[in-house]
């Protein structure tokens, strides 16, 4: 649809041009009161002098004899050509008021432009221009070429302009009064100056988040910026007339190179912003083989004739910026949501080029949008890549807080794990020390306490006792011809009658809250707090009849057992461990007379 309807208007277009073109190229351009600026397009016939030989003299017979033809379809563009371009037009200065005009080449990038202007009386005037030339050498500062004509009144003057330039041929001639000049270039150097200053702040900015964040997306944001700045500043012309005025080696190579400079950081900008070495893999690669193109191409361009390298690198920047918006789509739609504002930024940059274009092309009208669209859309589109960055680096941050806090979460869940299975052990470990230490205590027989516990619980038994001015008394109980219990039913047997003997033992201690233990083979110690002498006999009697009418039952037989008792009544005393010595010594005498006696006895000690 799109592709019919241009050619359409193209062809309306050419056809109006061609008309127009003839119809005028043999009038005179009457520049009379009132009319401050005029194109010299419609008026203007040419000629291609392809071995770039003829003087001004050739040129002017050449207009005599009717040389020079219209311009084709109205076009002062030819695209890039070898030799040199004549234009002649015939001005007749009506407006006694404005002797002087300035005649202004709009295309800043001409090597070789020679003014000539005949007047009346034959007089020839000459002024040679272009960037081939010193910066100075310009009849007015100003980044494109221009030349002030002095045009007398009511007569015809030739007007004649040689060009040749390894640049595009392009002549757009204008004429201005001095005063219509000075409005145009203020007006112009205002939006001009608007869109750098955006650049410049847009640079400036980014540069101070590059130097405190380290990103390295803004460092080749800024390479990109900056390229892409000094390329229009390049073809605006400004390139020549602030940054190398003296270099006209310069002003021929600046374009292709800044352009392919431009297009290394775009492309690296775009590769670091995308991901593309994690997200496209194979799509980095294409982006890497443009880039390793540019860098050959940037080298090769200090050599190779600007007509030869300007056109190429113009291509490539179709295809450079064309890869981008692919690679764009592609990482989009892989879920990678700050490319959405990249690639607004870079519709935004497409549709400025695009309506600069359709202004080349004569499909939109000249007006402030379509002459500024390139201005325009890349200044959207740094603004636009700016904010990008901006987004994307706070979702850099906030996936980086995501997985550090995910991070913080597990290292907290490991550390309470690890607490509690340290914790568990310890708890393990306390209690098999407990079972060690309580074993350590007991005897592995019968379970009762051993004698070396005896000991000391006795001890701390006492010190309570003092401490409370209370009694302790001791039982010191001896089985009764236990070695004929061993002899004749065995030793196993034996064990389990003194296992029997300590149960029974035990069970009628109980209500009492003795200390019991076993004190060696089998003999049994207990430990009577609070209890005197006779209610310590009456104990013993009951421990002597428990035994006595509960024989012990093993492998289906009964074995009566019997014990002897031995009590004494401890005396508090200063020296715990001595009379503890003396207590065992004094219970042992007194059981030893209950054997004596016959056992199966309760005696007590000797008073002291
Ligand atoms: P008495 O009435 O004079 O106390 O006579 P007795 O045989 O009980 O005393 P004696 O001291 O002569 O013998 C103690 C015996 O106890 C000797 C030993 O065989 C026995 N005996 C000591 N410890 C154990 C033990 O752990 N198991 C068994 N089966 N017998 C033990
Ligand atoms: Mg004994
Ligand atoms: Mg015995």
């Amino acid at each position: 649809m799109l592709g019919r309807w241009t050619q359409a208007v193209l062809w309306l277009l050419l056809a109006f041009g061609a008309l127009a073109g003839r119809a005028h190229a043999a009038e005179p351009l009457r520049l009379v009161p009132g009319n401050s600026q005029s194109s010299l397009t419609p008026f203007v016939a040419y000629y291609h002098d392809t071995n770039g030989t003829d003087d001004a003299a050739a040129a002017l017979r050449r207009v005599g004899e009717g040389g020079f033809a219209p311009l084709p379809d109205g076009n002062t563009a030819f695209g890039f050509q070898s030799g040199a371009f004549w234009f002649h037009a015939r001005l007749i200065n009506q407006d006694p008021a404005e002797p002087r005009w300035l005649l202004l080449q709009e295309y800043a990038l001409s090597d070789h432009i020679d003014v000539y202007l005949r007047y009346p009386d034959g007089r020839l005037w000459h002024q040679a221009g272009g960037d081939a030339l010193p910066f100075h050498a310009r009849s007015i500062r100003y980044r494109q070429p221009n030349f002030m004509l002095t045009l007398p009144t009511g007569q015809p003057v030739d007007l004649l302009v040689r060009v040749q330039s390894q640049s595009s041929m392009q002549v757009p001639l204008m004429l201005y009064t001095p005063s219509a000049f000075a409005e145009l270039s203020r007006d112009a150097q205002l939006a001009i100056g608007i869109y750098y200053g955006i650049l410049l702040a847009l640079f400036v900015y980014n540069l101070v988040l590059w130097l405190s964040l380290r990103d390295p997306s803004y460092g080749w944001y800024l390479l990109h910026i900056g390229a892409f700045g000094l390329v229009l500043f390049t073809l605006n012309g400004f390139g020549f007339e602030y940054l190398w005025p003296n270099s006209t080696w310069l002003a021929d190579k600046s374009v292709p190179l800044s352009i392919c400079l431009a297009l290394i950081g775009m492309q690296q900008f775009a590769r670091t912003f995308l991901e593309l070495p994690q997200r496209w893999p194979r799509g980095n690669w294409v982006s890497l083989g443009l880039i390793a193109f540019f860098v050959v191409f940037g080298l090769a361009a200090l050599q190779l004739p600007y007509r030869i390298s300007t056109p190429v690198v113009t291509r490539a920047v179709l295809v450079g910026v064309l890869w981008i918006a692919i690679a764009t789509v592609v990482v989009l739609r892989r879920g990678y949501t700050p490319a959405r504002l990249f690639l607004l930024a870079w519709a935004m940059f497409l549709l400025g080029t695009t309506v600069f274009s359709l202004l080349a092309f004569g499909l939109f009208p000249k007006n402030f949008f379509t002459e500024y669209g390139v201005q325009i859309g890349s200044a959207l589109e740094m603004l636009l890549l700016s904010i990008a960055l901006g987004y994307r680096y706070a979702s850099l941050r906030n996936e980086n807080e995501r997985i550090v806090s995910e991070a913080n979460v597990r290292l907290e869940r490991q550390v309470a794990e690890r607490t509690q299975a340290l914790t568990s052990t310890l708890a393990q470990l306390e209690d098999a020390h407990g079972r060690l230490r309580d074993s350590s205590r007991r005897d592995g027989l019968t379970g009762l306490y051993n004698r070396s516990h005896f000991r000391d619980a006795f001890e701390q038994l006492l010190r309570d006792g003092q401490a409370a001015a209370r009694p302790t008394t001791l039982l010191m109980i001896d089985l009764d011809h236990f070695k004929a219990i061993n002899d004749h039913y065995g030793h196993l047997v034996g064990d389990e009658c003194l296992r029997w003997a300590a149960r029974c033992i035990g069970q009628a201690l109980r209500p009492h809250e003795a200390l019991l233990a076993r004190f060696g083979g089998e003999e049994f110690i207990a430990a009577l707090p609070g209890y005197d002498l006779d209610e310590a006999v009456r104990v013993a009697e009951q421990l002597r009849d428990a035994l006595r009418s509960a024989p012990c039952e093993s492998r289906g037989r009964c074995i009566a057992l019997s014990a002897s008792f031995g009590v004494h009544q401890l005396l508090p005393a200063d020296d715990i461990a001595s009379s503890i010595d003396a207590a065992l010594q004094a219970a042992d005498e007194a059981l030893y007379s209950a054997k004596a006696g016959g056992r199966d006895q309760v005696r007590t000690s000797a008073p002291a």
